[in-house]
């Protein structure tokens, strides 16, 4: 059934679309580009090629006008309790719509109202038989974003009526729901840590080396080019002027980072772009900052101000958030800026100098076009989201010999620092984090501190989701486990009675009652979980929760607190091989030698109680009723 309002509603040609275009125009110029957009994704061009010509030819004038009509409408006038969209939302729209359109017109419709239930349903199949240039089918995710844009064409044809249709998916438009976008992954802590902490190394000592490099060789090709010669020549003389270049050996290290002599100004390049990659990751990932506002960021963004008592003073890194503003221009914001951080921002305010005296912009995250040196019309802006993806999975992960993810390649994304950052923050227990605990310790403490008012309330709720989702993850494995070892996995196991069922109804709601209602606290850890109590905790730990300092493998495994299920096998079976590989060495001295020996029962203790507990929990459940 099509539904209309009785009255005509319609947009006039002459409303401002942004401040470049009207609505009348064949191309859209939108204002809403943020840091990381590609721009030629804001210009909406309605002249695009269609079976029969083109969509503004004048036979198609009536349903071109009914399609900005409804994608304009979209934004300024969305339908009952859907939020206005953002101009990078009607991008994406833009997109589909075209694609509909296109689609429509080869099979000979040339109106939206002919686009009835089954017609809907060809769409989306046709859609669903679509290859990408690798021959993969598409993504459920821009499956979902055309569904979603023939539910959004039915709601806006009730008020709307060159664009009413007939309902696509009757009886399901009313509980349509957004997907669910709290899982999108976090980069996971065996990726995390190298990723960050080799970030970390290369924005210290190493970080000098490059832009001395740097300003080295772009001094020496600047003076080659200004004496008149070509760009080849003056790359001959970069390499020349750079010979003697020798990099330092870092703390700790016994040889230089990199090998010299540099030889093409390619590769001082490449340094310089793997230094933009290091300064990225240590700002998403110890700042949980997205991707725009971290390319929005200017020269000058470390403020400091006093804590709350005044005896202390804190670093805070200052930008914009774009997602939540109402603006173009994002909400002003401040993030607590831990010590990486403020010399990531210094390493960057050098970086970016040259190219900010070339283009007098003030943007830190300024790039060239060139794979070498700035020449004379080298082309200066801020990189687009793909660029930076591009950049950590291709070249920054090889660059740092990231490892493999269960035997593949982990693939990064711009998000991942912030998912994994509210992760950190939230997580009850950071100890398989060690190379990161003092950086994010210092964000906690400061985001608690009285004088700290966050804005970023998404952020926080990420944060205590990614808390509230790790404890129900963990209590749910443990009632349903069928083998548990550790001692408070024992009494967990003989009382459970979901014991080796599925994740079902009544265990969600047990869950539920324990979270809500009892002062139930989860620690959670790689080799295992702590139902903590601290009158039985073996690392002496207080009212706050277990003693960071003395919490190992070693202390709870023999610690009344302890649970550990059949996902930490892999922990235990790994440190048992470590250790049986150190007593393979014949120069181990003894006293290393016992403590081996003595790792390696333990690690037998806790792998034989998981055996024997799944053994225990199929012998009953073999036992006659
Ligand atoms: S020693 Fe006990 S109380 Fe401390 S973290 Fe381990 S299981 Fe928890």
């Amino acid at each position: 059934m099509i539904i209309t309002l009785p009255h005509e509603a319609a947009l006039a040609p002459d409303i401002a679309i942004s401040s470049r275009s009207r609505f009348s125009d064949s191309i859209w110029h939108l204002d809403g580009l943020r840091p990381g957009g590609n721009r030629s994704d804001f210009s909406l061009d309605w002249d695009f090629a269609i079976a029969a010509g083109r969509f503004t030819d004048p036979g198609f004038a009536p349903w071109c006008e009914a399609a900005k009509t409804f994608l304009w409408s979209v934004k300024v006038d969305p339908p009952p309790g859907r939020k206005h969209l953002h101009d990078g939302t009607l991008t994406s729209l833009f997109k589909a719509l075209r694609l509909l359109i296109r689609w429509m017109a080869d099979q000979g419709y040339r109106r939206f109202a002919e686009l009835d239930r089954d017609a809907s349903g060809w769409f989306l199949a046709a859609m669903a038989a679509r290859r990408n240039a690798k021959g993969e089918a598409i993504a459920s995710s821009t499956m979902e974003l055309y569904r979603r844009l023939l539910v959004l064409i039915y709601l806006q044809g009730a008020r709307y009526p060159t664009v009413a249709i007939d309902d696509p998916f009757p009886g399901v438009t009313g509980t349509f729901r957004t997907r669910d976008r709290g899982w999108l992954p976090y980069t996971p802590d065996a990726i995390a840590v190298p990723l960050v902490s080799s970030a970390l190394r290369l924005i210290g000592p190493a970080a000098d080396d490059v832009i001395a490099l740097y300003r080295q060789a772009q001094d020496a090709y600047d003076a080659a080019l200004g004496s008149g010669l070509s760009q080849t020549r003056a790359c001959f003389r970069v390499v020349d002027a750079i010979a003697a270049f020798r990099f330092a050996t870092l703390p700790g290290e016994d040889a230089p980072w990199q090998a010299a002599p540099v030889t093409s100004t390619k590769r001082v390049r490449q340094l310089v772009d793997r230094l933009y990659d290091a300064c990225f990751v240590v700002i998403a990932y110890l700042v949980g900052a997205r991707v725009s506002e971290i390319l929005g960021l200017q020269v000058g963004c470390i403020e400091h101000h006093a804590s709350a008592a005044g005896d202390e003073r804190f670093a805070y890194l200052v930008g914009r958030i774009y997602k939540t503003a109402h603006g173009h221009h994002g909400d002003a914001h401040r993030w607590v800026a831990p010590e990486p951080v403020v010399r990531a921002i210094a390493v960057m305010e050098r970086l970016s100098e040259p190219l900010r005296r070339r283009s007098g912009r003030s943007d830190l995250w300024l790039m060239t076009s060139s794979t070498g040196l700035m020449g004379p019309a080298v082309e200066i802006d801020l990189p687009v989201v793909s660029t930076i993806i591009h950049r950590l999975n291709h070249l920054f992960a090889p660059f740092i010999g990231l490892p493999l993810h269960e035997g593949e390649p982990w693939h990064l994304n711009t998000h991942q620092g912030r998912k994994t950052f509210a992760r950190f923050v939230g997580k009850r227990d950071r100890t398989g984090l060690h190379a990161l605990q003092a950086h994010l310790g210092h964000v906690s403490r400061v985001m608690t501190d009285r004088g700290y008012v966050g804005t970023d309330f998404t952020l926080d709720e990420l944060i205590d989701r990614h808390a509230q989702d790790e404890t129900r993850a963990a209590l749910e494995e443990m009632l349903t486990a069928s083998s548990l070892g550790g001692k408070a996995g024992r009494t967990i196991a003989a009382r459970s009675q979901f014991r080796g069922r599925t994740r079902d109804g009544d265990v969600q709601a047990y869950v539920d009652f324990l979270m809500a209602e009892t002062d139930l606290r989860l620690g959670i850890c790689d080799w295992g979980y702590c139902v903590y109590r601290s009158e039985t905790s073996a690392c002496f730990g207080g009212d706050g929760g277990p003693n960071p300092a003395l919490r190992t493998e070693t202390t709870c495994s023999t610690c009344a607190n302890f649970a550990v299920t059949a996902r930490h096998r892999p922990v235990w079976e790994a440190r048992r091989s470590r250790n049986v590989k150190l007593l393979d060495q014949p120069a181990l001295d003894p006293g290393s030698r016992a403590l081996a020996t003595a790792r390696i029962a333990e690690c037998d203790r806790i792998l034989v109680a998981l055996d024997h507990s799944m053994r225990d929990h199929h012998g009953s459940q073999d036992q006659p009723v």
